[in-house]
């Protein structure tokens, strides 16, 4: 299994000289399967340059969404196979509060772009899978999903494949006060994965102002992956204030914490082989 980042930054993009190592665009992730069987988690910014690629090949997609703010949507307008009249694109939309599971193409309407979702050529077909305890099969792929702490709600995911699992848990605020999912629930439920993904958007100085905005500290994320005993950290969802030196110096930090777990800053372009 191959897993590869399109977009790391969370809220809103940030190019820029002083982004260009971990990169400025926002959520996308793309899991592939050692038979090439792919799917697509989140299409913000980040998801155009994947399109670029996509476009060139043949075949159906699949693309999971945690939820709607906009920086896990924003690239779908720009999305190059969404204008392919043969293909079929298949979207699994979260549950938000209020519930707005087409949000991704009622974005594309009005005043809001120059590009309206009936200009769109491809067969979108949105899923509604009866979601259960198991996990259910796409494309190959065991995914199950629980619900994230954010504001409106959202979804992670945990995607199974070629015996490897990753879990995809972004824009989760593990230090809630009274959270929906516990950190002791969190730990049950990714651990042992070979991979997780976690939201690591705050260090303590951005306290207490962004308690509840939906994102972790970076040494939160570390601690739950510690305790879960997971194999790999990606810490996702960067500030889009972070600089590429100030991010150098929290992996820094991390290293010479000498974590029981390899916990990395997930870089824009980065793929990691499990
Ligand atoms: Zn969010």
């Amino acid at each position: 299994m191959k897993v590869s980042f399109y977009g790391t930054r969370g809220s809103c993009p940030s190019p820029g000289k002083d982004t260009l190592k971990y990169g400025g665009n926002t959520a996308c992730t793309l899991i592939e399967a050692n038979d090439g069987r792919q799917l697509i988690l989140d299409a913000g910014t980040g998801i155009r340059k994947l399109g670029d690629e996509l476009v060139k090949q043949s075949g159906d997609i699949y693309l999971l969404v945690t939820h709607n703010h906009f920086d896990h949507i924003q690239g779908f307008p720009f999305f190059k196979p969404a204008f392919q009249a043969e293909r079929n694109i298949f979207i699994y939309p979260a549950i938000t509060q209020p519930n707005e599971p087409k949000a991704i193409i009622e974005q594309m309407q009005g005043s809001y772009s120059p590009i309206a979702s009936t200009m769109l050529q491809a067969n979108i077909e949105f899923q509604f899978p009866e979601w259960q305890q198991q996990p259910i099969l796409i494309n190959g792929f065991n995914v199950s999903r629980q619900p994230i702490n954010h504001p409106n709600g959202g979804m992670a995911y945990l995607v199974t494949c070629d015996s490897k699992t990753v879990a995809y848990v972004t824009d989760n605020e593990l230090n809630l006060p009274n959270p929906s999912v516990s950190t002791e629930q969190w730990i049950d439920i990714v651990r042992d994965v070979d991979l997780l993904i976690h939201d690591g958007q705050y260090i303590a100085s951005d306290m207490p102002l962004k308690l509840g905005w939906g994102h972790s500290l970076i040494s939160e994320s570390v601690d739950l992956a510690v305790q879960a005993k997971v194999k790999n950290l990606a810490i996702y969802s960067h500030d889009p204030e972070r600089t590429d030196d100030e991010l150098d110096q929290l992996q820094t930090e991390i290293n010479d914490n000498n974590h029981s777990v390899n916990a990395f800053l997930s870089m824009e372009g980065q793929d990691i082989c499990l």
